[in-house]
């Protein structure tokens, strides 16, 4: 279980963090939702141990970590650009971060890892030669085989869309599902949200708006804000699909 207590966050005098606190088991994902800049990738960044919180506490599984540096939480990140390394080849970059270190995938499970991300074919692969989906794949592996206790990925669906996106998507869940790995997820976009995780954070201005199920933020929207964060994206999706589709069924 990880609980973060009332951990509030600066940045040259202003606010980005304010109050927070939640809950959650292990094993669940959770989606950190809100509007750009509203302190989502710092809140990631505070849990990976990247940065420090300036109040309240961080526990895993009974753990204060709230002054353990990030090496020993034992947390790992797929950061949202990916931070692949372009001169490596695809393989060299999903082993790079086990170089003498403990506790790390053994070769066995770092061929079941890239078997399960169906990288096989493209582990000679230069970053460069790979798709968007691909990339995505190899950081995923390239996090996954250090063992991380918790999972963090910042926007990982965001830069990818149609099919990819779906197929990540559904990646993403059966890992935190058969690795019962705990994992939190940071998405700007509702949808996502509502349909990827056990529970929702949402975030605006560095404060909580709401935290749920999507069935409790959907039937029980705590705020204004809520309302129409959510209803105003799910509806400017709806107007894109008519967009594409519209004529089409009008001609049906
Ligand atoms: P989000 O991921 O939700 O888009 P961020 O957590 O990146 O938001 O940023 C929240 C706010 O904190 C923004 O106003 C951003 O400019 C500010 N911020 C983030 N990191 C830093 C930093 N290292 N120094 C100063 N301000 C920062
Ligand atoms: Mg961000």
């Amino acid at each position: 279980m990880l609980k973060l207590q009332n951990i509030s966050k600066q940045f040259d005098g202003k606010t980005v963090l304010d109050d927070i606190s939640f809950k959650i088991g292990s094993g669940e994902i959770m989606s950190l939702l809100g509007p750009s800049g509203s302190g989502k990738t710092t809140l990631l960044h505070l849990i990976l141990g990247l940065t420090g919180a300036d109040r309240g506490s961080i526990v895993f599984s009974e753990e204060d970590l709230t002054h353990v540096p990030m090496k020993k939480r034992g947390f790992n990140i797929v950061f949202q650009d990916y931070a692949l390394f372009p001169n490596l080849s695809a393989y060299d970059n999903i082993v790079y971060g086990l170089r003498n270190k403990k506790g790390t995938a053994s070769e066995q499970e770092v061929k079941e890892y890239i078997d399960f991300l169906e990288l096989t074919p493209h582990l000679n692969k230069r970053i460069g030669e790979l798709s968007g989906g691909q990339k995505q794949r190899v950081a995923l592996a390239r996090t996954l085989v250090t063992k991380p206790r918790i999972l963090l990925l910042d926007e990982p669906l965001s830069a990818l869309d149609g099919v990819i996106k779906e197929s990540i998507k559904q990646r993403i869940q059966s890992i935190a599902r058969e690795f019962k790995l705990t994992t939190i997820i940071v998405t700007h976009d509702p949808e996502e949200a509502l349909t990827l995780s056990d529970k929702i954070l949402i975030i605006n201005q560095g404060k909580i708006s709401q935290f749920g199920s999507p069935q409790q933020i959907i039937n029980q929207p705590d705020n204004e804000f809520v309302k129409q964060f959510i209803i105003k994206q799910l509806l400017i999706k709806r107007q894109n699909i008519y967009n594409l589709f519209g004529e089409m069924y009008a001609h049906a």
